[in-house]
């Protein structure tokens, strides 16, 4: 319930480039990337296809920042029916929640006849939910504060980054040990 009364902050597209604004309103729909992404295939989740990361974003910016609301207040006669629909709590946390529903294959990049360059545009997108206060995400928590304390997401100090190789060699998955530069502290 008071998920559904937070009103959703007004997003900051400002780190976006030109050609990224202009790529959150450039897909036809030809639906060739569903054909192709590896994560559609694995979860048949329509809002997680690069067409719909793609429309829903260009939505909420739509919704947030279209010139109408300049001369239409929302909520008037005039603004039910003129200006876009606004977008609740619910849906911007279930938008970025899918934005990171990828692996960054980039296969929908090179089938897509818009060009589009899916991938950093995704990247642009989740840096600026996370800096408009949307994120980071529930389960993404802990990496990020692993990160900051250990400067790594596995929740391990850093003299135990390579242990994963000392566990292969004992278990005689590999021969020798490959030399690890770690970095000076
Ligand atoms: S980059 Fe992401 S959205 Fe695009 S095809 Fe690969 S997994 Fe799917
Ligand atoms: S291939 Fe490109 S233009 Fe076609 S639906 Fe996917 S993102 Fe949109």
């Amino acid at each position: 319930m008071e998920q559904k009364n937070k009103k959703v902050p007004n997003l900051d597209f400002s780190g976006l480039s030109w050609n990224q604004l202009m790529e959150l309103d450039s897909c036809t729909r030809c639906g060739q990337c569903l054909k192709w992404c590896p994560v559609y295939e694995f979860d048949n989740k329509e809002a997680i296809t690069p067409m719909a990361k793609i429309l829903s974003m260009g939505r909420v910016i739509r919704s947030q920042h279209s010139i109408f609301k300049k001369f239409i207040k929302p909520g008037t006669f005039l603004g039910k029916y003129l200006l876009p629909k606004e977008i609740s709590m619910e849906e911007i946390n279930e938008i970025a929640s899918n934005l990171y529903e990828c692996s960054t294959c980039r296969q929908c990049h090179f089938v897509c006849p818009s060009r589009i360059d899916t991938v950093e545009l995704y990247e642009a997108l989740r840096k600026m939910l996370v800096k408009s206060g949307i994120g980071p995400l529930e389960n993404h928590k802990g990496l990020v504060t692993s990160s900051k304390n250990y400067d790594n997401p596995w929740q391990r100090p850093r003299s135990q980054r390579d242990r994963w190789v000392k566990i292969a060699k004992k278990d005689k998955r590999i021969k020798v040990l490959p030399q690890i530069i770690k970095p000076v502290v």
